[in-house]
């Protein structure tokens, strides 16, 4: 599988803010090993998770570090905060080496440490250990930003015979390693504010949740005015034109169809090329016809027709023109 850098996840906001409360806290950040660290962070798994809290339980031979997040294979991990690429496979080259697959690790731009181990190192559908479960992009020296694309869900390393996970760990600028179990369940629920609940939003309200609504829909392209969690008549306008834009009731209101609808736009979309196939070409396929650009057959195979519509539709909007459906090719399609 093909991996690119995904845009800036909303999350980053709430990073900024984290930096502040990080850095007015430091002393007692300079914190004793095992620590339940205080930090902010963008959750690192961008899908459906299980995890307790284990760390210091009992391994062979040590404790327990860090967190393990539970996911299926292959989901999404992101940077859970903005920083530099230390190491790939616990190594500082560049390219990365293809022993040891697959680790990263990560210095925070205020001195703190996050660390993903047993990424993917399988093909997809095998347990086989010959994939490559690093973003493309992410080496040694990289800069990230919270959210963005590091790798995906696996069983590497000593996790073979285990449930895929990531093993997370979290250190303090001191080198100590804290517990980063409240602060995961913390940005798991600011992650979840909006789209994993059910209550609806409307003018007036306020909080994480609109917050939440307000960097999706600029996330989407839309214009929701300051993000600041306040839900005034600049929000209430994007919302109307998201759900104009999507076929829904266009009454303001953020409910379980718009709600709905941001999840399913949300989605990452894996980049396509000449000869893939399947449900996402025959998505690509949908959209490309809707717009006047004729893919041939809606098969749900990328051939010479459709490489000849998606390059047509990449000079239309003047976007790079190289006939591979990357996030700008899907977002300028998604938005349309
Ligand atoms: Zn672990």
């Amino acid at each position: 599988m093909e991996w690119k850098r995904r845009p800036r996840r909303p999350g980053a906001i709430i990073v900024l803010t984290a930096a502040f409360v990080v850095a007015s806290a430091a002393p007692a950040a300079a914190a004793a090993r095992g620590a339940m660290a205080d930090y902010e962070l963008v959750f690192p798994v961008d899908g459906e998770v299980a995890y307790e809290d284990t760390f210091g339980a009992p391994r062979s031979g040590h404790t327990h570090e860090g967190q393990d997040i539970f996911a299926a294979k292959g989901t999404p991990v992101v940077a859970a905060a903005d920083g530099t690429v230390r190491l790939v496979n616990w190594s500082r080259a560049s390219p990365p080496s293809r022993d040891r697959c697959c680790s990263v690790v990560i210095d925070h731009d205020d001195g703190w440490q996050s660390r993903y181990l047993h990424l993917d190192n399988d093909r997809p559908g095998t347990d086989d250990g010959k994939g490559w479960g690093i973003a493309d992009g992410i080496a040694p020296g990289v800069r990230v930003e919270a959210g963005v694309l590091i790798g995906a869900v696996g069983d590497s390393g000593n996790a073979e015979a285990t449930r895929p996970h990531v093993h997370f760990e979290l250190r303090a600028p001191d080198g100590a390693v804290t517990n980063p179990f409240a602060a995961l369940r913390q940005a798991e629920a600011a992650r979840d504010s909006l789209l994993g609940s059910t209550a609806l939003v409307r003018r007036g309200a306020s909080g994480p949740a609109v917050t939440r609504l307000q960097e999706i829909l600029t996330d989407l392209g839309y214009e929701p005015g300051p993000i600041d969690g306040r839900f005034g008549p600049a929000t209430g306008r994007a919302v109307v034109a998201f759900q104009e834009a999507n076929d829904l009731d266009p009454d303001g209101i953020v409910g379980p169809a718009s709600k709905e609808a941001m999840r399913d736009l949300l989605r990452p979309l894996p980049v396509l090329q000449r000869g893939d196939r399947g449900e996402d070409v025959e998505t690509l396929q949908e959209m490309l016809a809707a717009e006047g650009f004729d893919p041939g057959p809606v098969d749900g195979i990328f051939g010479r027709l459709t490489l000849a519509a998606v390059t047509g539709y990449q000079q239309a909007m003047v976007l790079l023109v190289d006939g591979i459906v990357g996030p700008q090719t899907w977002g300028s399609l998604r938005m349309r």
